[in-house]
């Protein structure tokens, strides 16, 4: 067996998901888990989180029905809504909620007859300028679907732009905008993403929609005590598959764009871009070998990285090499020092681990 794997520590998970709901008391959390729970496997997530969680949240149908056909039974909402008029009968056949943006999901639902009501969560464009109903648009909407006996347990949610910088004018724009709506409909909120769950209490509401910290990744800019005890659920582990010397000044891996600064013991790596590692990697992004902090050295190939593990007294072939996550000598090293050394961010590489990767529960 080639050796890479993701490991998935569910306490973890667990303790980000109670993080969240503490962080925020006055209310309800939904787990967020779409994009197979942001690569970490959905149906293992929500069945770790199934005691506890009050709600999940998925992208789609399908990705609902593959909770449901797994034995899920608490509440799943659809954040994008239906997609076609047709998916009203399995989001009635399996008592999902939904989210509605436009005004074609508004009449879908007007012209159908569900078993029963279905949950409602009306989405407001309060400044993303992505999905959702303009603001002076809204009460209307509001009030068809209040009076309609398809619709129940209407909430308004909104989406914020911004909610990770430390200090955002835009932020708050969008807050006052919701806070007048919510006022004048008397409706209950669903405002806040993870930043917003753990910076900006203002926009706590009835329900909260916490994602990339369930995952132990902290999206804000700056950091916050609660921040701080996020434990990753993730760990990206592999080995040193070969170690080769190399002199002064001779380059390592495709276009020879790291050159090594002195006589270096290079680290083969079994993990490359036809996993999911990001080829945009830069030489210094870290990893960890034998817990010890190395650099990458060298372009990511499909199957294979290069790091220099000159000051690792220990490497050897076997070695463990952590790209992301939890070493066994207890060293951490977050997914989010690593996207900054691909400059991305830690979504697009837990989302970009390849099925290639088994994924192993702990
Ligand atoms: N709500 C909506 C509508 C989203 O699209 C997302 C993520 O993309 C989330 C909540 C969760 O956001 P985060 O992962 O930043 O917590």
């Amino acid at each position: 067996m080639r050796p890479l794997v993701a490991h998935i520590d569910l306490d973890a998970l667990r303790h980000n998901y109670r993080l969240a709901c503490q962080c925020a008391p006055h209310s309800h959390s939904v787990a967020v888990i779409k994009a197979d729970a942001y690569g970490h496997g959905a149906l293992d997530c929500a069945r770790a989180l199934a005691a506890d969680a009050s709600a999940f949240a998925v992208a789609s149908l399908d990705e609902a029905l593959a909770l449901r056909e797994g034995g899920i039974t608490v509440p799943i909402v659809l954040l994008e809504g239906i997609f076609n008029a047709d998916e009203l009968a399995q989001v009635d056949q399996h008592r999902l909620w939904m989210a509605v943006h436009s005004a074609w999901q508004v009449d879908a639902l007007l012209a159908f007859s569900p078993r029963a009501p279905i949950p409602v969560w009306v989405k407001v464009d309060s400044g993303m300028h992505r999905l959702g109903f303009a603001p002076d648009t809204v009460s209307a909407v509001w009030q068809r679907l209040s009076e309609a006996p398809q619709a129940t347990a209407l909430h308004l949610m909104s989406h914020f732009a911004t909610a990770d910088a430390a200090e955002s004018r835009y932020f708050h724009q969008q807050m006052e905008c919701l806070q007048a709506l919510g006022d004048r409909l008397d409706a209950p909120l669903c405002l806040a993403n993870s930043p917003a769950t753990l910076a900006w209490p203002v926009a706590h509401g009835a329900w909260n929609r916490p994602g990339i910290m369930l995952y132990g990744s902290n999206p804000l800019e700056t950091t916050t005590t609660a921040a701080d005890t996020l434990r990753p659920v993730m760990t990206l582990r592999s080995e040193i598959i070969a170690l080769r010397d190399v002199e002064a000044g001779e380059p390592v891996g495709y276009g020879g764009r790291w050159r090594a600064p002195r006589r270096s013991r290079i680290a083969v790596v079994a993990a490359g871009y036809g996993d999911g590692y990001d080829r945009h990697a830069q030489d210094g992004t870290p990893v960890l070998v034998n817990g010890q902090r190395c650099p990458l050295a060298g372009k990511v190939s499909m199957d294979m990285l290069t790091v220099d593990v000159s000051d690792v007294a220990d490497a050897t072939i076997g070695s463990e090499v952590v790209l992301w996550g939890c070493a066994a000598n207890g060293a951490v090293l977050s997914v989010d020092e690593v996207a900054r050394g691909c400059d991305t961010i830690s979504y697009t590489l837990l989302t970009g681990v390849l099925p290639r990767v088994p994924r192993r529960y702990h």
